[in-house]
């Protein structure tokens, strides 16, 4: 039979859709009375729970929802595995607007369903969420990082997310122009949210000249109000002429259309998914002699910061080994170079090769 268009997230497409990269387990949420419509997607937990940040988003269909969900869920197992982490990979999100859908009994409700999974899936912040909805979901279940620090937590991670994005870029720079000093350097950084925020302290810092742009007026003011920023459109972000390109908001904006405009030499930013196709733009990408730094690769501050939380949180330990992205990343140019690979596939290849290892000695969590 063949598949209608109202049938893509039918039950045999979704599970088509987990064969295709081994995901284990997709949890739908719906709760009439709180309105809670969310997708919890557990893609492996060879190397441990899976952990991964929700993230609230109006999305404009449940298709698009669950497209978001898995390949988030994927890049959490890579990323983690990258990262020498004990964890596994996984996300949820929930279908609604951040800015006015929230309430207590949602997000409580949402935590019985995170509780339902025993422990398999634990759950952070992403985009659209903060501590204060942590708080709420771990009123019904324990499977909660980001908590704040009162609460014995280790508080919001984006700080930390921020730092190990600073650290790649230089990674990034050193590869590329031969030093990794990004002072006089141009770099436009696209969300001016948690990450975004606190990625334009350490550019400033360095001197490097800040190109920022958000949909939001108000995000905008807040950092400009803070540091020397140069404010840009949404669009005309992608026609500057800048060494580095950092996009901090959503996935996807490494694309077709981005790249024939796009003049930076390097692309290092906290978004997840930067490449709409990873085996399209990857290449591309390559072949236009852009350096990438995976997103999975030097976003992964968060997840140590959360792995820090969950066995008794250090900071300053937390922050060492953000540090390491700087050295794995240099690692992946070389191993990219040397493969002749786009360097999200040499990443990847690493992070496989750490699961397919565990696997096969039979370690499991
Ligand atoms: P956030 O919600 O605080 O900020 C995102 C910002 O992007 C918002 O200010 C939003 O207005 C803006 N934005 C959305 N669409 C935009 C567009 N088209 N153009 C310009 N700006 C746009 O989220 P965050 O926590 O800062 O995370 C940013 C990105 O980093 C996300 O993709 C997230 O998944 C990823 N990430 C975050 C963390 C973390 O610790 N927070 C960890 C790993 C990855």
């Amino acid at each position: 039979m063949e598949l209608t268009t109202t049938e893509t997230t039918g039950t045999a497409a979704v599970l088509g859709r987990m064969e295709e990269h081994d995901h284990e387990e997709v949890l739908f949420c719906f709760d009439r009375t709180t309105g809670l419509r969310a997708i919890i997607a557990v893609h492996d937990t060879t190397l441990g729970p899976a952990l991964g940040g929700t993230r609230m988003w109006p999305y404009a269909s449940e298709g698009d929802a669950l497209n978001d969900v898995l390949r988030l869920s994927r890049g959490m197992t890579y990323k983690s595995a990258l990262a020498g982490l004990d964890l596994g990979g996984g996300k949820a999100v929930i279908i609604g607007d951040s800015r006015t859908d929230k309430t207590e009994a949602m997000f409580r409700r949402f935590g019985r369903f995170v509780d339902s999974l025993n422990g398999r899936y634990i759950t952070a912040e992403d985009v659209g969420m903060s501590t204060a909805e942590m708080v709420n979901i771990h009123k019904e279940t324990k499977h909660v990082a980001g908590l704040p620090e009162e609460m014995g937590g280790s508080g919001d991670p984006s700080p930390v997310t921020a730092y190990g994005v600073y650290c790649g870029m230089k990674a990034a720079a050193k590869e590329a122009f031969g030093t990794d000093s990004l002072n006089g350097r141009k770099v436009s950084v696209q969300g001016a949210g948690n990450v975004g925020a606190a990625l334009v302290g350490h550019l400033v810092k360095e001197g490097a000249q800040v190109f920022l742009t958000d949909i939001h007026e108000d995000r905008l003011a807040a950092i400009a109000a803070l540091h020397p920023v140069t404010i840009v459109g949404p669009d005309e972000v992608y026609d500057l002429d800048v060494d580095i390109y950092s996009p901090c908001a959503l996935g996807a904006t490494v694309n077709d259309d981005t790249l024939a405009r796009l003049k930076c030499a390097v692309i290092a930013g906290a978004a997840n998914n930067q490449l709409a196709e990873e085996e399209v733009h990857g290449r591309v990408v390559l072949e236009k002699g852009i350096l990438y730094a995976p997103d999975f690769l030097v976003n992964a501050g968060g997840i140590i910061n959360c792995a820090w939380e969950r066995k008794g949180y250090v900071r300053e330990a937390a922050l060492k080994q953000t540090e390491g992205i700087y050295d794995t990343a240099l690692r992946i140019f070389r191993r990219s170079k040397e493969e002749g690979v786009p360097t999200y596939l040499a990443a990847s290849r690493e992070a496989e090769q750490r699961v397919r290892s565990m696997r096969q000695a039979g370690i499991r969590f």
